[in-house]
């Protein structure tokens, strides 16, 4: 056996012992048992902030109204947050890189539905990201009630933290242009509390 083979078991039994090593580390207690609806809230919410970042980019290619752009920047903030919580578990992540395509046939049927209202003019495009941000509030609220792990209840809050203050930019948005909303999600109690109140700072 020469010198260069004798080198390269040393290596494979070091890697292997490293690796090992890092999994036992893993091995905290919130890594233990996340249940099959957990992860299944993880993957599901991922691709429920890409399907707002891409609708509102569309909306921005369409009407260059710059609301758009900045809601879709605080959109891909929340996807790299659940990008992050679905690493730290390790689980795959199922978005899709392409704009406008998902591997969640309800979201992509969602998707489909809601540029082609947005598309019908500025104020749809308005009422479309009022919705998107009524359904992800109250979604966030059911996956809540699904978990008590402090890492994923910490990325929840800050995606309906976000949420809301976009909720409060589409209203004002539509309140300049004489429209109404009326919450088809959440109820109209907790939608009030938000639309009628201060702009909330959050933090990750
Ligand atoms: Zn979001
Ligand atoms: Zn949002």
């Amino acid at each position: 056996m020469n010198g260069t083979k004798l080198l390269m078991i040393a290596i494979t039994f070091m890697g292997l012992g490293l690796s090992s090593c890092s999994k036992e580390e893993g091995d905290q207690s919130e890594l233990i048992g996340l249940s099959d609806e957990e992860k299944q809230d993880l993957m599901f919410l991922r691709e429920e902030e890409k399907l707002a970042r891409d609708v509102y980019l569309h909306s921005f290619d369409e009407y260059g109204v710059n609301i758009f752009k900045n809601i879709a920047n605080s959109e891909q903030s929340h996807m790299d947050e659940m990008l992050s919580v679905i690493t730290y578990f390790g689980l795959v992540d199922p978005a899709h890189s392409e704009r406008g395509v998902f591997n969640d046939p309800e979201l992509q049927e969602l998707y489909n539905q809601l540029v082609t209202q947005s598309d019908i003019s500025l104020v749809e495009a308005y009422k479309v990201g009022a919705t998107i941000e009524d359904l992800d509030i109250n979604d966030l609220n059911n996956c809540e009630s699904r978990t008590s792990v402090s890492t994923i209840l910490d990325a929840y809050e800050f995606l309906e933290c976000g949420s809301r203050n976009h909720l409060r930019q589409y209203y004002g948005k539509l309140q300049e242009q004489g429209v109404s909303y009326a919450p088809q999600y959440i109820s109209v109690d907790y939608f009030n509390s938000i639309v009628n109140s201060d702009k909330e700072s959050c933090g990750s």
